[in-house]
């Protein structure tokens, strides 16, 4: 199997943290490994950030302003490091991926495609994290007195937009605005999985399977949701797995049930990437882990 959705931000980054992450991946049964840095750790994409996070004196623009301006890891890295670094230990015959999790930001597509075409990346995966300048999924508290219904619509149309973009060869966690567990009162779920998959067929970008919401937040069930799998699979749609670890022993972690679940789908393969094309990774030849 292959986990294309890894973290080492709570981690030096050296070939022994990647390394960490082989030696548990490897356990689980895993043999590829897809670094996935999240692009708000690098200064390349700082005004990015500050060009459409809310800034102002609400409650969360004050807590946006003391996460960019002061978080741990913001901005703190360069991303020409962190390339060289997976381009190196990769070059030793490790079997990893240079891959990045990209915030998507409607009107941001100019940028992100120039700044992106300057590394050889073998993936880059979209994220809608933010909604007209809210970060969603840092604090439950700051849904109070949200429009639910509102954010999960704008939540489809901009997850519809970041596949539209083709600046990504995979989409990730596809609805992680339920991250808090909100539950819209009239949403569309069916033809919102219908649009989804339509466009992600249309476009070819894969749809990421993460098991990353099952145990790192209160929601604790897998995304995407099962009427999206069943529909990108009836569409015959790509998937790429990822267990969005952000530690090592959690490398892996709930992708054997993907796998299950794949094969339970009728899904022939998922997919990997090298070098921004796709590689169709049969599932009759992986077994059962
Ligand atoms: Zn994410
Ligand atoms: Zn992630």
């Amino acid at each position: 199997m292959v986990d294309l959705h890894l973290h080492l931000e709570n981690y030096e980054y050296t070939p022994q943290s990647i390394a960490q992450f082989l030696l548990h991946g490897s356990e689980r049964g895993i043999s590829e490994f897809g670094f996935s840095e999240h692009s708000h750790h690098f200064k390349q994409f700082k005004d990015m950030y500050f060009r459409n996070a809310i800034l102002d004196e609400s409650e969360i623009g004050e807590f946006q302003q003391r996460w960019l301006n002061q978080g741990e890891k913001s901005f703190i890295y360069d991303l020409d490091d962190y390339v060289e670094l997976i381009e190196t230990e990769k070059s030793k015959g490790h079997p990893i991926k240079l891959g990045i999790e990209v915030c998507y930001f409607p009107g941001e597509e100019e940028f992100l495609k120039n700044l992106l075409a300057k590394y050889p990346f073998d993936y880059i995966i979209g994220s809608v994290h933010w909604l007209d300048g809210w970060a969603f999924d840092m604090k439950a508290e700051l849904w109070q007195g949200k429009d639910v219904d509102a954010v999960f619509s704008q939540y489809l149309d901009h997850f519809v937009q970041s596949i539209e973009s083709r600046l990504f060869q995979t989409v990730a966690h596809p609805f992680s605005c339920q991250v808090f567990g909100a539950e819209p009162k009239n949403f569309d779920w069916d033809q919102a999985f219908l649009k989804i998959a339509l466009a992600a067929k249309a476009n070819q970008v894969a749809i990421e399977m993460n098991s990353g919401l099952a145990y790192r937040y209160p929601f604790k069930r897998i995304t995407p949701p099962i009427g999206l799998l069943l529909k990108g699979s009836q569409l015959a749609c790509d998937f790429s797995l990822g267990s969005d670890a952000h530690k090592a022993e959690d490398c892996g972690r709930g992708l054997a049930y993907f796998h299950r679940l794949s094969q339970d789908l009728g899904l022939n393969y998922l997919v990997n990437f090298c070098r921004l094309e796709r590689i169709e990774i049969p599932l009759k030849d992986e077994g059962l882990i």
